[in-house]
C-alpha cells in the first residue's frame, strides 16, 4: 500500500499504476493531475470509459478519509421528489435489505461524518472516518444504496408522505398528512427567514429549475407518486450522471475497482444537463404575505430584498472576484450597504437572502432588510441604488480589499478537521455544472490573478457596471406580516386533506388505514441487520489521542499552556478571564458585552478602521461567555469570558496590540452602534430559536436542574432572547452602556486571566514576548479581590422537577427532558454514556423519527455537564414523545441487551472520542475544562469495561427511580395552540417581555 507521503511540502507520485483500465483521466490543457503545493495535496481527475461517471481524487496526507457520491438531480417540480429519493435510497438496498441501514451504520462505524443533502441542481451522499476498514464498509453501503435501492412503497410512505389518522387505531379519528420529509419541509417553512429566501428566489427564477423547491413546498409534496419517485431515481442515479469525490491517505486503485463492481450493469446514457435559460424581465415587482415575528415591534414587521443577476457559474473566476466583492460590499461595519442600511436602523438586519449565491447556474446577488416598515421600503431601496453608484465611483478602499484576499490565504492555510469534506463543498456546485473542479484548488493562483486585476484598475466598478447600475434582470421582492399567515396554513393543509379522503373511495380509506397498520408493524419489528457490515471493539484503538502541552509563565504570574506543533506557519491565541465575584444582574449582559467588544470601536478609532486591522493581521477576534462544571462536582462551575485570535506568524505582534486595543479601549457609549447590535442580536436570536429549538428546549429544561444549565439558559437560551428583545424595545440605551461597563470592569482582571497558545517551535519566543507585551498592559481593577465564588452562585443553587412550555409561532415542536446525574469524574459517567448511545439506535429513533413523524430524536449524555437529555427535533408530537421518553426507559429495564447493542453503542462513544480535531482545538479540553491526557485515557479504559448490568443499574438509578424524578425536568417550545391538555401542570415562559405583539 501506497500511501502519497509528503516530503519536503512536496507530494509525491500516489502510484504509477492508479488508474485501472476501466478509468483514464481527463486531460485537460494536458494537465493530467495537478499538484496544489499550498494545500499539499495532489488532485487526479478520472473519468469511467464506458457511463462517463466523473470522478476527483484528492491525495493527501490527512487520515481523515472523505467519500462522496453525487447525482444530478435539478427538480421540474416543487413535490421534493429529489429530496424524498434521498431519504428513501438510505432505506435499504438489494445487498443490504435491511430497514434503514443509513441509520444502522451510525452504530456500526467509527464515521466521524455521514450524511446526505439535497442541493438546488444535485443530491450527495458523503462520509468521512479515519479507520480503513470503516471507509470500504461505508463505501459499499453507499454504492449499494445509491445504485440499487429498494425503494419500497412503504419507505416512500413513511419518508416522504402519506395519510394518516390522528389515532391510527381509531377509525373515526380525523385524516391528516404525516411522513418525515413532509414534516421536515414544514419545519423549514415555518422559518420566516427561510421562507422569504426561498419565495424571492422562487420569483427571480421563472420558467427554471430554480422556480421550484428542490427540498419539497408542503403543499406540493402530497402529489408525488411512488411510482414518480421511483422513475425519478431511474432516470437520475446513473453512473452517466455521477460525480464521485474520494479524499485522503487511503490509496485509489481498489476505491476504483470498488466502484467500477458497483456500476457494472449500466451501459452509458445522455447525462442530466440543468436546464438554465433565464429571460430578463428587467425590473419586476412582487408582493407576497408571510407569518409576524413575535420579537420586535408590530409596526416593523415587512422584508424585503432587491436581487440581481449575476455572472455564470461556470466562469470561476468571475465567481471568485464577485464572492469577494459581495463581502466588501456587505459584510462587517465598514462596508458601504452595512452604512447605508443597518447603521440607519431602518431595519432589524440584512434580509436572509443578503448576499451572493453562487449555488444556482447564473449566480445572483441580493441585499435587503427585514423588520422593516413598509414605509421605509422606498427609501432603503433608493440608499441601496445610491451605494452601488457610489461604489461604482470610488470602488472599496484598498486596506479592505487587501483583508478580504489576506482572510482567503489565511483560511486555506488553517487545518482544519474536516478539511476533506470542505474541499469537496467547495467544489461541488461548479463540478456538477460541468467545471474541472481542480480549478477551484488553485487558491493562490486565483488570489494571485484577482490582486493583479485590482492592480490594473476599477475592478470593483466594472463589477458594479456590468450587473447593477442597469440590470436587465433585478426583482424587487416584498414579504408582508400577515397575522393569519399561519391559520390559513392549517386551512390550506385541512383543505388539501379533505380534497385527498373525498377523492377516494371507502375501500381506497380502508387499504390506506391497513397499510399504515403494516407500516407501524413494520416499524415495530425487530429485525436481523446481520448483512451489514460492522467494525467491532477490536477495531478500536487501545490508547486515545494525546495533545503534549507544556505550562509556562507570562508576565510574571499569569499561566500560559504551550502547545507547540505543526501549524503551518499560523499562532493562535485563547485566554479565559474567570469572574470570580457574584455578579449575577450583569450576567445576562455578557452575550451583548461579547459582541460589543467587536462592534462599537475604541476611544481611538472607529470600528470600520479596527476592523480592516484585524482582516489584515489576524483570522478574526471573537469573544464569548464561558462556562464550566467542576469536574468532580456538579454543584461548582466556573464562569467568564472566552476570547481568541490566530494569524500568520508574521503578524503575531499585531494580533496581541488589537486584542489589547479591544480589551483595554471599547467604547461602550457609542449608543448609535449598541443599538443597531442589540436589533441584529435580538432577531438572529429569535431566528435561532427556529432552526435549534431543540438545543433551546434542553436549555430551558435544564436550567432547573444544575447551575451550568442555569447560567446557559440565561447566556444562550429562551431568558436570553427574551431579554435580547426587551433591550430592544428600551428607547434610552444609556443605563445599558453602563452596564456594560460594569461588566468591562469585572471581567478583565489580570489576576484571573489564563492563556494558552498553539504554535511552530520557531515562534514561541515572539508569542512570549508579544504575550508579555499584553500582560503589563492588562487591566487590573484596583479594588479587585480573589474571593472564591463565581459569577453564578452554585452552593447556593437546589435542583428541582419542572414542566416548561414555551409557545412561540411555529408549525412545528421540540421537545426535551433533562436529568441531572453525575460529574465526570464519577464511575457512572461513562455507563450513562452508553446507555444514551444504546438508547437513540435501538428505541428512540424508531419511535421518534418512524412513529411519530418528527425530524429527529434521540438521547444524549454530556459527561462534562453531568445531564442526561432526550431530545426531538421539528416534532408534531411532542407530548407523545415526551411520554415515549419516559417508555424509553421502561423498554431498557425491560430489555434483554444483545452483546452487539452493547458493542455499537460503545463503538459509537468511541467515535465520538475520536473525532478529529484541528489545530486550534487539540489541548483545548485541558485548558478550558482540565480534562488531561491521562484522565481521558482513563476514561477511555473504563468504556471497554461497561457491562449490560451496569446500564440497567444506572437506567434505574438515574432515570427511573422515585428520586430520579425530583431531578428530571421537561421543556417544550412550539405551537401556541398546541392542546396542553394538562396546562395546569405545565409553567409558562413566554419570549416577549410585552404584550403588545
Ligand atoms: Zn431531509
Amino acid at each position: 500500500m501506497h500511501r502519497g507521503a509528503i516530503q519536503g511540502g512536496r507530494m509525491l507520485h500516489v502510484t504509477g499504476s492508479i488508474v485501472r483500465p476501466s478509468f483514464s483521466r481527463i486531460s485537460q490543457r494536458g494537465v493530467l493531475s495537478k499538484t496544489v503545493g499550498e494545500l499539499k495535496l495532489r488532485a487526479f481527475r478520472l473519468k469511467h470509459q464506458r457511463t462517463g461517471a466523473e470522478w476527483l481524487h484528492i491525495a493527501r496526507e490527512d487520515s481523515n478519509n472523505a467519500f462522496s457520491i453525487g447525482f444530478t438531480t435539478s427538480p421540474s417540480d416543487s413535490t421534493g421528489v429529489a429530496h424524498i429519493l434521498e431519504h428513501t435510497t438510505l432505506c435499504g438496498s438489494v445487498r443490504y435489505p435491511v430497514r434503514d441501514p443509513f441509520f444502522k451504520m451510525l452504530s456500526r462505524s467509527m464515521s466521524t461524518y455521514m450524511n446526505a443533502w439535497t442541493a438546488h441542481d444535485y443530491t450527495q451522499y458523503p462520509f468521512a472516518t479515519q479507520n480503513a476498514k470503516d471507509y470500504e464498509n461505508l463505501q459499499g453501503v453507499y454504492l449499494d444504496a445509491a445504485f440499487r435501492p429498494l425503494l419500497r412503497e412503504a419507505d416512500f410512505r413513511q419518508e416522504g408522505w402519506r395519510l394518516e389518522r390522528g389515532d391510527s387505531g381509531d377509525s373515526t379519528s380525523s385524516w391528516g398528512i404525516k411522513g418525515v420529509v413532509y414534516n421536515e419541509m414544514k419545519g423549514a417553512f415555518s422559518d420566516a427567514g427561510s421562507l422569504f429566501a426561498t419565495r424571492a428566489e422562487q420569483q427571480f427564477f421563472p420558467g427554471t429549475t430554480y422556480a421550484h423547491v428542490s427540498g419539497g413546498d408542503p403543499q406540493f409534496i402530497p402529489d408525488l407518486t411512488h411510482e414518480q419517485l421511483v422513475e425519478f431515481h431511474r432516470a437520475r442515479y446513473h453512473p452517466s450522471n455521477a460525480r464521485v469525490y474520494s479524499y485522503g491517505d487511503l490509496p485509489l486503485g481498489p476505491q476504483l475497482a470498488r466502484v467500477d463492481k458497483a456500476i457494472a450493469q449500466f451501459e452509458r446514457m445522455q447525462p442530466a444537463t440543468v436546464p438554465m435559460e433565464v429571460r430578463p424581465f428587467g425590473l419586476r415587482k412582487v408582493t407576497e404575505f408571510g407569518p409576524v415575528e413575535s420579537v420586535g415591534s408590530p409596526d416593523k414587521q415587512t422584508k424585503f430584498s432587491v436581487s440581481y443577476l449575476t455572472n455564470d457559474l461556470r466562469d470561476v473566476q468571475e465567481t471568485f472576484g464577485m464572492s469577494i466583492f459581495s463581502g466588501l460590499l456587505l459584510n462587517g461595519t465598514s462596508a458601504p450597504m452595512h452604512q447605508a442600511l443597518i447603521d440607519s436602523h431602518m431595519g432589524s438586519g440584512y434580509s436572509a437572502n443578503t448576499g451572493y449565491a453562487p449555488f444556482t447556474r447564473q449566480t445572483s446577488l441580493a441585499v435587503g432588510l427585514q423588520g422593516i416598515a413598509d414605509k421605509d421600503i422606498e427609501l432603503a431601496e433608493k440608499r441601496i441604488a445610491e451605494t452601488f453608484a457610489r461604489v461604482g465611483e470610488e470602488g472599496f478602499e484598498r486596506r479592505r480589499v487587501d483583508a478580504a484576499l489576506a482572510g482567503v490565504e489565511l483560511a486555506y492555510k488553517h487545518r482544519a478537521a474536516d478539511f476533506g469534506l470542505s474541499l469537496m463543498r467547495s467544489v461541488s456546485t461548479g463540478w456538477f455544472h460541468g467545471v474541472d473542479p481542480i480549478t477551484y484548488l488553485r487558491v493562490s493562483d486565483a488570489v494571485a490573478q484577482l490582486r493583479s486585476t485590482i492592480d490594473s484598475g476599477k475592478f470593483f466598478e466594472g463589477i458594479v457596471n456590468r450587473y447593477f447600475t442597469q440590470s436587465p434582470h433585478q426583482l424587487r421582492y416584498v414579504m408582508l406580516a400577515d397575522p393569519a399567515y399561519g391559520q390559513q396554513l392549517d386551512t390550506r393543509e385541512n383543505e388539501l386533506i379533505q380534497t385527498k379522503v373525498a377523492g377516494l373511495g371507502r375501500r381506497e380509506l380502508e387499504k390506506i388505514d391497513a397499510k399504515n397498520s403494516e407500516l407501524a408493524a413494520e416499524q415495530a419489528k425487530k429485525e436481523d441487520v446481520g448483512a451489514l457490515p460492522t467494525l467491532t471493539l477490536s477495531d478500536v484503538a487501545e490508547r486515545g489521542q494525546r495533545h503534549a502541552v507544556d505550562m509556562g509563565v507570562a508576565g510574571d504570574s499569569v499561566p500560559v499552556q504551550w502547545r507547540t506543533t505543526t501549524t503551518n506557519g499560523i499562532s493562535y491565541l485563547r485566554v479565559i478571564n474567570d469572574v470570580r465575584e457574584k455578579h449575577p444582574d450583569l450576567w445576562p449582559y455578557m452575550p451583548l458585552f461579547c459582541e460589543a467588544l467587536t462592534y462599537l470601536g475604541t476611544q481611538k478609532r472607529d470600528m470600520a478602521q479596527i476592523e480592516t486591522d484585524i482582516g489584515l493581521h489576524t483570522g478574526g477576534i471573537s469573544f464569548s461567555p464561558f462556562v464550566t462544571t467542576d469536574l468532580g462536582n456538579l454543584g461548582h462551575i466556573e464562569a467568564g469570558i472566552s476570547f481568541g485570535s490566530h494569524c500568520l506568524d508574521q503578524h503575531i505582534a499585531s494580533m496581541y496590540e488589537l486584542v489589547l486595543e479591544l480589551v483595554r479601549e471599547t467604547n461602550f457609549s457609542n449608543t448609535g452602534r449598541l443599538r443597531a447590535l442589540v436589533s441584529v442580536m435580538s432577531t438572529n436570536m429569535f431566528n435561532e430559536v427556529a432552526d435549534s429549538g431543540h438545543a433551546f428546549a434542553r436549555r430551558l429544561a435544564g436550567s432547573t436542574l444544575t447551575p451550568e444549565l442555569q447560567a446557559s439558559e440565561s447566556l444562550r437560551g429562551i431568558s436570553q432572547v427574551r431579554f435580547l428583545s426587551g433591550l430592544a424595545r428600551l428607547k434610552d440605551l444609556e443605563p445599558v452602556s453602563e452596564r456594560l461597563r460594569q461588566v468591562q470592569e469585572v471581567v478583565f482582571n489580570r489576576l484571573t486571566m489564563r492563556t494558552a497558545v498553539t504554535t511552530n517551535q520557531g515562534s514561541i519566543d515572539t508569542n512570549q514576548q508579544a504575550l508579555d507585551g499584553m500582560i503589563a498592559n492588562y487591566p487590573q481593577p484596583s479594588n479587585s479581590t480573589t474571593a472564591e465564588s463565581p459569577a453564578v452562585s452554585g452552593s447556593k443553587f437546589t435542583a428541582e422537577a419542572a414542566r416548561v412550555f414555551c409557545p412561540l409561532p411555529f408549525a412545528t415542536n421540540y421537545a426535551a427532558q433533562a436529568v441531572r446525574t453525575v460529574p465526570y469524574t464519577h464511575a457512572d459517567s461513562v455507563r450513562l454514556q452508553v446507555l444514551a448511545k444504546l438508547l437513540t439506535p435501538n428505541y428512540l429513533h424508531r419511535e421518534i423519527r418512524e412513529r411519530n413523524g418528527a425530524y429527529g430524536g434521540g438521547a444524549v449524555y454530556s459527561a462534562a455537564q453531568g445531564l442526561f437529555s432526550f431530545f426531538s427535533y421539528r416534532d408534531p408530537q411532542p407530548l407523545a414523545t415526551i411520554a415515549t421518553f419516559d417508555k424509553a426507559v421502561d423498554w431498557i429495564l425491560n430489555h434483554t441487551i444483545s452483546d452487539r447493542e452493547l458493542d455499537e453503542a460503545k463503538l459509537s462513544v468511541f467515535g465520538d472520542l475520536d473525532t478529529p480535531l484541528s489545530v486550534a482545538d487539540e489541548g483545548m479540553a485541558y485548558f478550558t475544562a482540565g480534562i488531561s491526557d491521562d484522565m481521558r485515557q482513563e476514561r477511555r479504559e473504563q468504556f471497554f469495561e461497561v457491562t449490560k448490568s451496569d446500564l440497567k443499574d444506572v437506567a434505574n438509578k438515574y432515570l427511573a427511580s422515585d428520586e430520579a424524578k425530583k431531578h428530571t425536568s421537561v421543556a417544550v417550545i412550539g405551537e401556541e395552540g398546541l392542546d396542553m391538555t394538562e396546562i395546569s401542570r405545565w409553567r409558562i415562559t413566554n419570549i416577549c417581555t410585552s404584550s403588545s405583539v
